[in-house]
């Protein structure tokens, strides 16, 4: 399958339960009675382009383990909760999320081409309702930007933004532009990974219409970066429009410094910039996913030694209740000596470095 298929029909067609999903593609998959509680709860969703990534439909693929629901996400320990980044306290006006001085997070709708089990948004996409902002809606964002003109960078999110039609995107992005003070726009959006036959002719050149765009895709394994991804990346930074990826560290799935090297590698080679490298949210359903930060840490020491500072993602966790992001690092400063400094590099070499 590949990127000469209308994306409308991939949405359209999309394989909506686990039913659905063994039916249409495995028919040797086994559904417990766990799974179809889980699925009850946060409801499954994929494109038919996504699921055909699958190479055995168990939870060993990392693909299939980011679409199907296992009873685990049933699982609550108390430090998982609904919205652990206060996304609603900090919502001054519905669908725009403004924690940092220069930055708001406008929700444009919770569709999804694929859910992920891993989601932070839980809460948006486990409705079964699919609602994109209003023109109402976005009118007070655009409101509340003209009033907050410190706000000089646009994340577009959702759900995934790019679920919506060519005219819905314009229609959204177009208001935005248009306030003075907004000089950069991001729109996040998983549809490289799940179905990047949506960057068509046409919303390339939306995208490259008003100011400058940035597209932060969400690459979680190498097997994700198809030709076809590949394709559609391209087509973008061709455009002008540059491409960046975060990637969530999920155990079972991708939390090995080979698997994530390779996948940073395979990303930096077709332009596409590893951003972010995150640790899980605190967010409910998603305990069995989880690595403990050791993990992450000991990732970063991997790549720092063997890749460009082009290809290694910033290492983050997204801290609960209003932390807001916090970037990791394996250590570099051992101690203080005099007025020297000494660190340590990634083979262990320690080295004095002096002050002025
Ligand atoms: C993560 C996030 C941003 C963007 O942060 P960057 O570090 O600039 O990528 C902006 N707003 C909200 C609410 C966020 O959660
Ligand atoms: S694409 Fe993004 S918003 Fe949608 S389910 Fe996946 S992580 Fe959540």
């Amino acid at each position: 399958m590949g990127g000469t298929e209308d994306w409308r029909d991939q949405m359209k067609g999309r394989i909506m339960s686990l039913d659905d999903l063994k039916e249409r593609m495995f028919p040797e998959m086994v559904i417990t009675e766990e799974m179809r509680a889980a699925e009850r709860v946060f409801p499954v969703s994929t494109t038919s382009y996504y699921a055909s990534l699958v190479k055995t439909p168990d939870f060993q693929d990392p693909v299939f383990a980011q679409i199907v629901p296992r009873g685990d996400e049933l699982r609550t320990p108390p430090w998982l909760v609904e919205d652990p980044l206060l996304e609603k306290t900090f919502s001054p006006v519905p669908r725009l999320v403004h924690r940092y001085p220069d930055r708001a997070l406008i929700v444009a709708t919770s569709a999804c081409a694929s859910r992920c089990r891993h989601c932070t948004r839980k809460r948006v996409s486990a409705s079964t309702q699919e609602s994109a902002i209003s023109s109402s809606e976005l009118q007070a964002c655009c409101d509340y930007l003209r009033k907050n003109p410190a706000i000089d960078d646009i994340l577009i999110s959702g759900g995934d933004p790019l679920t919506l039609s060519d005219e819905a995107v314009a229609k959204i992005l177009s208001p935005i532009v248009s306030v003075p003070s907004v000089k950069v726009v991001r729109i996040a959006t998983r549809t490289l990974v799940n179905m990047p036959m949506r960057f068509t002719d046409n919303l390339v050149a939306i995208l490259r219409r008003g100011k400058p765009v940035y597209v932060n895709s969400h690459f979680n394994h190498p097997v994700e970066v198809t030709p076809a991804a590949i394709a559609a990346a391209s087509k973008l930074t061709d455009a002008g429009i540059p491409v960046a990826s975060q990637t969530v560290l999920l155990r079972g799935i991708n939390d090995t410094p080979q698997i994530i090297e390779e996948l940073c590698r395979k990303l930096f080679h077709n332009r596409i910039r590893p951003y972010y490298l995150f640790q899980c949210d605190l967010v409910y359903g998603i305990e069995h996913l989880r690595t403990p930060l050791a993990t992450g840490l000991e990732i970063m020491k991997h790549l720092r030694g063997r890749l460009s500072g082009m290809a290694i993602p910033n290492f983050a966790v997204d801290t609960p209740g209003n932390g807001g992001k916090i970037e990791l690092l394996p250590q570099g400063i051992l101690r203080r000596e005099g007025n020297s400094t000494i660190l340590v590099n990634s083979r262990g070499i320690e080295v004095t470095y002096p002050d002025p």
